[in-house]
């Protein structure tokens, strides 16, 4: 997972970190920690300039990692609107090749009724759509193959 080089090992977390301080722990950038701050990442409130507490670093990966690990899960989708995974309205997924290896999965959250989007490969489809009904897209009506 493209991810996982941002480690939390060496976060202490009775420790308190400003972005640049939190940036090289982490081994990230400090725009990365404020987009991780803008998302869900939380800072030590009315303070400036930024403090975290590396526990909430800490917490702040547990949650992604878990979040992550669930979207995987059969019969599921990751809603990027609601921010956790949502079995698709009616059970019914759409499966649409894009190549011969490789394909996406397009579902509908029953929450906010966005469409969701997974990649999958065709040798995954099965299990990926576990429970569901999928209707398999052609790729004739939309597209020209160029031999
Ligand atoms: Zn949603």
């Amino acid at each position: 997972m493209a991810n996982r080089r941002h480690t939390t090992r060496h976060v202490k977390g009775r420790r308190l970190y400003d972005v640049r301080g939190a940036a090289k722990v982490l081994g990230a950038t400090p725009s990365t920690v404020r987009h991780w701050l803008r998302n869900g990442l939380t800072a030590l409130p009315g303070i400036k300039p930024i403090v975290i507490r590396g526990v909430d670093i800490i917490a702040f990966f547990k949650k992604r990692d878990a979040q992550r690990k669930q979207a995987s899960g059969p019969g599921r989708i990751y809603c990027i609107k609601c921010r956790v995974p949502k079995t698709p309205a009616g059970g019914m997924v759409d499966y649409k090749p894009t190549s011969s290896k490789r394909g996406v999965l397009i579902g509908i959250c029953p929450t906010c009724e966005r469409l969701m989007y997974r990649a999958c490969s065709p040798v995954k489809l099965e299990a990926a759509t576990r429970g569901l009904a999928v209707s398999i897209q052609t790729a004739e009506s939309s597209l020209v193959e160029t031999p």
